[in-house]
């Protein structure tokens, strides 16, 4: 029997526990992934530091923002092959329900998301359906190609399809996490005239207004609304990633007439709408926008490699896998200071260093 090392929820809100389990074999119509890198986010946190999120079963390896190397492939695979670089879908999907086959896979009725319906990526490998797969280019590195897939796609897929900006229009980006910040970056990017970054953290803002924010602004410090209206007159595309009530709507009262707030950010609360006269009269809209396309992720990878969008600024550190729960940790504790943190299963366990030492510094 062959092993590897996973880590591993048993359960939620419990620290992971890494621990050899059998190498996956991968079924009809299945890969095997040598895991190279797998990114850590809001919804690990959810599952294993707040415990507020459900899980399929226990224990559960988790990890859903992956890239990496095909070790083997299942019966009836001829696409991709061993040695293929590829990442992974964040979700295993059915391809057959009205979903999937419209190429919204993140919607599919029979969706499974790695880490949370079935095991995820932060192991030495993991076993997944071919069609979850999408093709890594050469020149885009595995760290990067992990992020891509969730970190920079979820907010892409928001900006993009749902709150369709437009080159010339002004865009908020609510809460400057992970999310927030590949926001800003794309805003610019996709040809925004203005992007106001919002959020309570000063060291988030600092870091919005180094990637290209024009205003970076603190509920905490300033009348955001008031100062949104009278320098711009109000946004055309709101995104809100915090989740919080309070947060959806401050950025409705930031939008002007004809803004779309696009909502990202999950949460218990259930925000209000401005008086009807006020928001239909503006003719405004509030959308959600959930998880990203296959299309989001290829399109992203032609932008990292063409040079367009740099995203070497967004891994704040790289761990090893005995260090997944620690990385976990850390992102829990300093949200504000970090962008992305990923767990390289090849790296070795540091013995030199303070457990949770970043190998890579913001
Ligand atoms: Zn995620
Ligand atoms: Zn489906």
């Amino acid at each position: 029997m062959r092993t590897m090392r996973a880590a591993r929820l048993h359960r939620p809100g419990e620290p992971l526990r890494v621990e050899e389990v059998e190498v996956p074999e991968p079924a009809e119509g299945e890969v095997l992934v040598e895991v190279r890198a797998c990114g850590l986010c809001g919804t690990d946190l959810h599952l294993a530091v707040q415990g507020d999120l459900p899980v399929a079963r226990t224990p559960i390896t988790l990890g859903h923002e992956a890239a990496g190397v095909v070790a083997r492939v299942g019966r009836g695979v001829r696409s991709p092959v061993e040695g293929d670089r590829v990442a992974l879908f964040p979700a295993a999907s059915c391809g057959e329900c009205r979903f999937c086959r419209a190429g919204r896979e993140s919607l599919c009725d029979r969706s499974k998301v790695y880490g949370m319906a079935r095991d995820g990526a932060l192991a030495d490998y993991v076993a997944v359906p071919a069609r979850s797969l999408v093709p890594l280019p050469a020149t885009v590195p595995f760290d990067i190609g992990a992020i891509v897939t969730d970190g920079v796609a979820t907010p892409f897929r928001a900006l993009r399809a749902r709150g369709r900006l437009r080159a010339g229009e002004t865009v908020g980006v609510f809460g400057c996490g992970g999310l927030g910040t590949h926001a800003v970056q794309l805003a610019r990017m996709m040809g925004a005239a203005s992007v106001v970054a919002v959020d309570v953290d000063p060291r988030a803002l600092e870091r919005a207004a180094r990637l290209g924010a024009d205003l970076a602004l603190s509920p905490g410090e300033t009348d955001v609304a008031g100062e949104v209206r009278e320098r711009l007159g109000g946004l055309d595309l709101a995104l809100e990633l915090v989740g919080r009530p309070e947060t959806v709507e401050l950025a409705l009262r930031c939008t002007g007439k004809c803004g779309r707030t696009v909502l990202v950010g999950v949460g218990p609360g259930r925000p209000s709408l401005p008086p009807l006269a006020a928001f239909v009269g503006r003719e405004q809209s509030v959308l959600g926008s959930f998880g990203m396309d296959r299309a989001d992720i290829e399109d992203l990878y032609r932008l990292v490699e063409a040079g367009r969008l740099d995203l070497s600024g967004s891994i704040s550190a790289k761990y090893s896998l005995e260090e997944a729960d620690a990385a976990l940790r850390r992102l829990a504790g300093k949200e504000g200071g970090i962008v992305r943190v990923v767990v390289e299963p090849h790296l070795a366990r540091r013995g030199d260093e303070p457990a949770g030492g970043p190998i890579v510094s913001p």
